[in-house]
């Protein structure tokens, strides 16, 4: 007998043929929707695997599904799922690393230069018929080549900004992490730092670490205090890893000179957010891997994690808990 799937991602006709040859399929398209939620109450006592990205995963659910065995997540963050609860209830969770690190490094970078050169503000006015002269210095931007990287967190995405930002512009990098990393030094010529260090001496701080009891609230009042006047903040991480109210007194005293944001502590972000009318503020709808090649990239290495992990494999994306 087949094995019996609960997927709440929608899938392109090929990978849903892939999926639905093995294991039979129950597709949620909205599982926190009312009607959603009572198919997906329905749905678990018998479900081996799930295949998704938007569905908190913790013993609550877990206690629903006695025969799980994969979780297969369509993201590289596990930050939504309780992994202690895993472990004690031997269910196998997946991610999707490497296939989005390309795009959510160009995410930030499309961030980092949209903030340095004010495109989305400048945008905005050129389309509202402001565009009457040249522009002059209250309309300038700030230069990001040659200026100082540090990037918090290098790891996948982290290394991807570094090689963006040492080879395409010439940005000496620094890094924050738990240790040294030789070999990115050697091939970016970055230098590894404290966080303290790292904030004080870069132009533009990129976050691209996991949420993590230990990431959440890294960047708080004290930090931003420490950075740079006139630097920039870009967060593709999580929002819990930046103290957003922190950020909007550090915008509002000037202290930044901008920020570029694809995540929020809530998600979506409250449209009464003062961050929205910041014009130094770049907000985005959490994009970091959203291209037609990349959700695709990610929805296939997904199948196939869950499928390996069905068949008593161990999936090749499999997250040690
Ligand atoms: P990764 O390869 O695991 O890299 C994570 C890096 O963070 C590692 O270098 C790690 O340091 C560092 N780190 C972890 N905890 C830390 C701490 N407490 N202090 C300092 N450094 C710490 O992960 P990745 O593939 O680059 O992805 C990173 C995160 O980006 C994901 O977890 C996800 O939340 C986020 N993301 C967002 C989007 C988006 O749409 N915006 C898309 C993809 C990913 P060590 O190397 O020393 O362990």
């Amino acid at each position: 007998m087949k094995k019996h799937v609960v997927l709440y991602k929608s899938l392109s006709p090929a990978l849903l043929a892939q999926l639905e040859a093995a294991t039979e399929v129950t597709y949620i398209e909205d599982p926190k929707s009312p009607e959603g939620q009572a198919r997906l109450l329905q749905a678990l006592p018998s479900a081996h695997g799930l295949l998704g990205a938007s569905l908190r995963v913790g013993d609550e659910l877990l206690a629903l599904a006695p025969q799980l065995e994969v979780v297969a997540s369509v993201s590289v963050g596990v930050d939504k799922y309780d992994l202690a609860a895993f472990k004690r209830r031997g269910v196998t969770l997946t991610h999707t690393p490497n296939v989005l690190t390309d795009t959510t490094a160009d995410t930030g970078f499309a961030l980092l230069m949209a903030t340095a050169r004010r495109v989305v503000e400048l945008a905005a006015k050129v389309r509202a018929g402001q565009w009457k002269e040249s522009v002059g210095p209250s309309e300038f931007g700030t230069d990001v080549h040659h200026k100082t990287l540090g990037i918090v967190g290098m790891g996948r995405i982290g290394q991807a900004l570094a090689q963006r930002g040492h080879f395409g512009f010439d940005m000496p990098v620094l890094y924050h992490t738990h240790s040294a990393k030789p070999e990115v030094d050697a091939r970016f010529g970055a230098r590894h730092c404290s966080l303290d260090e790292l904030l004080r001496e870069s132009d533009f701080v990129c976050l691209t670490v996991p949420l993590t009891a230990a990431t959440e609230g890294l960047i708080g009042a004290r930090e931003l205090g420490l950075m740079k006047p006139g630097a920039i903040l870009v967060n593709i991480a999580r929002g819990p890893v930046l103290d957003e109210a922190a950020l909007i007194d550090a915008l509002r005293g000037g202290r930044l000179r901008g920020a570029g944001l694809d995540v929020f502590s809530q998600e979506p972000v409250a449209p009464d957010s003062p961050l929205l009318t910041m014009a130094n503020v770049v907000p985005t709808p959490h994009i970091g891997s959203a291209t037609h090649e990349t959700r695709e990239a990610m929805a296939a290495c997904a199948v196939e994690n869950l499928l390996a992990g069905l068949r008593g494999e161990v999936p090749p994306d499999r997250v040690v808990l």
